[in-house]
């Protein structure tokens, strides 16, 4: 019999999905790794479909499961705006359904569950850092609701699992996280920016570029995710680089990066796009002993030496 702990990955195939599914592979352990395929790319996951470890299923989180797992990662749910907003409602439903649907598991089955959380449950925050005792300022009608509000409610949902029938939960905000694997279509502004580079295009600024973001390459979050689910923390913890760009920085240092001639072009700023993003680590600082190491400038090269090799 097999005694080793059996991790279901939800979201496996995604971006992140696909880093945290290697790294348990690497370490040893038994991954299932399940996408309904929305944003997701087998791709992400051919070296690993080898391996005698990794299992993949095909289904949707909106639907129950029935397996025997100790440890639920629940990754599942479009996270670029693009995505996220093709189909609102599927997005609410993810978010509440899947992230229902994967508590009631992890209940049935005594396992721990991680949720993939994010640092729109901020809104478009009045504070900066934000720090997670901030409650943040969410439109609750407007394009980005369905992705911001359905994150929240699955915190909601995991903090009275946790009250009401002791499941052990831990509740990630994630911010803005690059790197491989994401799709040259993704749309969020880093892979946006790298793939119009790399195709001599202009890169396209939305509103003026003022807007600040502060950006995580993804060894660094998935190392924070790792700590995370081993620790005892069961409230909400930011993981984030604090190190804070304007839109027309990072514009800028792509640009000197891949072709210092190209061209920059101001388009429309979507709605309810938040001003402001950098994460408070304090707490991450001190209950996980984690900060990120590696700095943007050395992420944005391995990412387009990456997207180079994959466009
Ligand atoms: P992604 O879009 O690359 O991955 C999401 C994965 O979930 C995809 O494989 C997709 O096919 C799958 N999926 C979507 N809906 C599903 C459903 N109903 N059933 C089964 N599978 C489904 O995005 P990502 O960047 O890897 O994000 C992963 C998680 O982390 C998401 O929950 C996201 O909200 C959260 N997050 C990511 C970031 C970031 O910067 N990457 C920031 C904050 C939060
Ligand atoms: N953005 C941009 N050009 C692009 C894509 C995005 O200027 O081609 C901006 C976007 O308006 C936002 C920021 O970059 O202000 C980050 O966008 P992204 O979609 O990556 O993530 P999020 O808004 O969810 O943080």
């Amino acid at each position: 019999m097999n005694k080793s702990k059996i991790n279901l990955i939800t979201g496996g195939s995604g971006f992140l999905g696909s880093h945290l599914s290697k790294k348990l592979i690497e370490n040893g352990e038994e991954v299932l790794c399940l996408d309904n395929f929305f944003t997701g790319t087998k791709k992400n996951i051919n070296e690993l479909i080898k391996r005698p470890n990794f299992e993949l299923i095909r289904h949707d989180v909106t639907e129950p499961l029935n397996v025997e797992v100790d440890k639920i990662w629940h990754l599942a749910c479009p996270a670029s705006p693009v995505h996220y907003q093709h189909n609102p409602i599927k997005t609410t439903k993810t978010s509440f359904m899947g992230t229902y649907n994967m508590l009631g598991l992890a209940k049935r089955v005594g396992a721990k569950l991680l949720l993939a959380s994010t640092s729109e449950v901020y809104g478009d925050p009045e504070v900066n850092p934000q720090i997670e005792s901030y409650n943040g300022s969410v439109n609750t009608t407007g394009i980005r609701s369905c992705y911001d509000e359905g994150k929240r409610i699955a915190e909601t949902l995991c903090s009275d699992y946790q009250r009401i029938h002791g499941v052990d939960v831990r509740i990630m905000r994630i911010f803005n996280t690059y790197g491989p694997n994401m799709r040259s279509d993704d749309g969020r502004v880093i892979s946006n920016f790298i793939v119009q580079a790399l195709k001599n295009k202009n890169l396209t600024i939305y509103g003026d570029g003022s807007q600040t973001r502060s950006f995580c390459y993804v060894d660094d979050l998935i190392n924070g995710m790792n700590l995370l689910m081993e620790s005892n923390f069961r409230k909400p913890i930011n993981i984030g680089n604090p190190t804070e760009y304007t839109i027309k920085q990072l514009a800028f240092l792509i640009k000197d990066l891949i072709n210092p001639d190209l061209k920059i072009v101001y388009e429309d700023l979507p709605q309810d796009d938040p001003k402001q993003r950098r994460p408070s680590i304090k707490l991450a600082k001190e209950i996980l002993n984690w900060e990120p190491e590696i700095a943007l400038k050395d992420g944005l090269i391995k990412t387009i030496e990456w997207f180079k090799k994959n466009l």
